[in-house]
């Protein structure tokens, strides 16, 4: 058993550092348990749920910031790049889960606030007697960006503060660990990627490196100007798992002044030969990253309501971070500091880091290169339209860009909006 002081002395603690877990996926099973709606008193986010998430959960594990994944799913890989190619609905998606996470805490705003700096999150938390638990949200691949780095920097101002450079699923940007773990050729950042890394800097959205290749983390450490995250990844040492992170790339993480968001999910840190994992061998993987590379690099990042329907025992639900805090103490030994940098400060300091560096870059023009593998199409008629100047559209267009637009009518049951009729009356 823990011995007793230092859940005492966790108490104390978390009144000023707040516990900050930068991933869960909770938005996911909003969509597709419940298609968002959580107007209904069906959903209750302030009662206890079976899942692993729950506003009295989250007091209870002294969370005072979550980062919600607003991850969307990826066609097949055979249709993917199809997909980059022609319009999809993914952007459309990730708004609706950028959506349900300020629908949720709007709803629920006597317990959460939606924030969008560091500094707010932390100011939020101390100055509401850690009432509040501040929210801000990253996206979880560049799929959902569908090529367009203006996505990226729309999302950012609709307050997404982290990408994930890849799911489990290549894309124009970079490799993702799947390829690697498929026995395919680890291409690492594309130079379209290298030119995203560069807008992220720019602007001030953090890069994610959990999901990623081997050689795509290696690529990123050597060019990025502000800090990276990990938002759920693990050590490779500890799990040889290649969602998890290689001792190179750990102290490299170690110069560049980022952090790994140590992850939860049983598969990527159980022993060898072991079939679930334990709090225990969270720790030790906690353990390894701070003997490696120090107390300044490590922070939290649970995947919880995204990792299957059992976490590891011990740590089953957002209520269990302070025992998780308490059994690293123990085993460490460490100081009051340097427990609070892995609770949340250093994960706060990084994402000021990358505020700090913005801000440096703010005389930088937006970053305008698109996917070579585009394709851009238009309708015929609109070269009827008149030029910028002179030899404007020729310059850029081919004509295979240009289609005969067909012209839809309306099919018979398609009518006007008429208040009246069934079917359209209010709710
Ligand atoms: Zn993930």
């Amino acid at each position: 058993m823990p011995a007793p002081d230092l859940h005492q002395q966790f108490k104390e603690l978390v009144k000023t550092t707040p516990v900050v877990d930068v991933h869960n996926d909770l938005p996911y099973q909003l969509r597709w348990q419940l298609h968002y709606e959580i107007n209904e008193d069906k959903f209750k986010f302030d009662e206890p749920l079976v899942s692993q998430t729950d506003l009295i959960r989250l007091r209870k594990g002294g969370v005072g910031l979550q980062f919600f994944s607003c991850w969307m799913d990826y066609p097949s890989a055979d249709e993917l790049y199809k997909d980059f190619e022609t319009p999809n609905s993914i952007v459309r998606d990730t708004l609706e889960q950028v959506d349900i996470v300020k629908r949720l805490v709007d709803k629920y705003s006597k317990c959460m606030k939606f924030v969008t700096s560091a500094d707010e999150a932390l100011k939020s938390y101390i100055e509401s007697d850690n009432k509040l638990i501040s929210v801000t949200m990253g996206v979880e691949g560049l799929h959902q960006v569908d090529t367009s780095l203006a996505v990226v920097r729309q999302y950012f101002d609709l307050g997404v503060r982290y990408i994930t450079l890849t799911h489990n699923c290549d894309n124009p940007f970079a490799t993702a660990c799947t390829t690697i773990i498929a026995g395919k050729e680890d291409k690492g950042l594309t130079l379209y990627g290298h030119e995203c890394v560069k807008e992220f800097n720019r602007i001030g959205m953090m890069v994610d490196l959990s999901h990623v290749s081997h050689k795509t983390m290696v690529d990123v450490l050597k060019i990025t100007k502000a800090p990276v995250i990990f938002s759920h990844s693990s050590a490779y040492t500890m799990t040889p798992h290649e969602r998890n992170v290689r001792d190179d790339v750990l102290l490299m993480v170690k110069e560049n002044g980022g952090v790994i968001c140590i992850n939860f999910v049983p598969n990527f840190i159980k022993k060898e030969g072991a079939t679930g994992a334990t709090i225990d061998d969270c720790v030790d993987h906690i353990v390894h990253i701070v003997n490696l590379i120090g107390w300044d690099h490590i922070a939290i990042g649970s995947d919880f309501d995204g990792m299957g329907a059992t976490g590891p025992e011990g740590l089953e639900d957002v209520s269990k971070y302070p025992d998780l805090v308490v059994k690293v103490w123990e085993k460490t030994k460490a100081s009051a500091d340097d427990i609070k940098k892995f609770m949340g400060i250093n994960m706060l300091r990084v994402w000021k880091e990358c505020e700090l560096v913005a801000e440096a870059l703010k005389n930088e023009l937006p970053v305008e290169a698109t996917w070579s593998g585009r394709k851009w199409r238009f309708p015929r008629y609109i070269t009827l339209c008149p030029e910028l100047f002179p030899g404007a559209a020729t310059s850029t267009s081919t004509p295979d860009m240009f289609y005969d637009a067909k012209r839809f009518n309306f099919k018979d049951d398609e009518v006007e909006y008429d208040p009246k009729r069934p079917g359209f009356e209010a709710k």
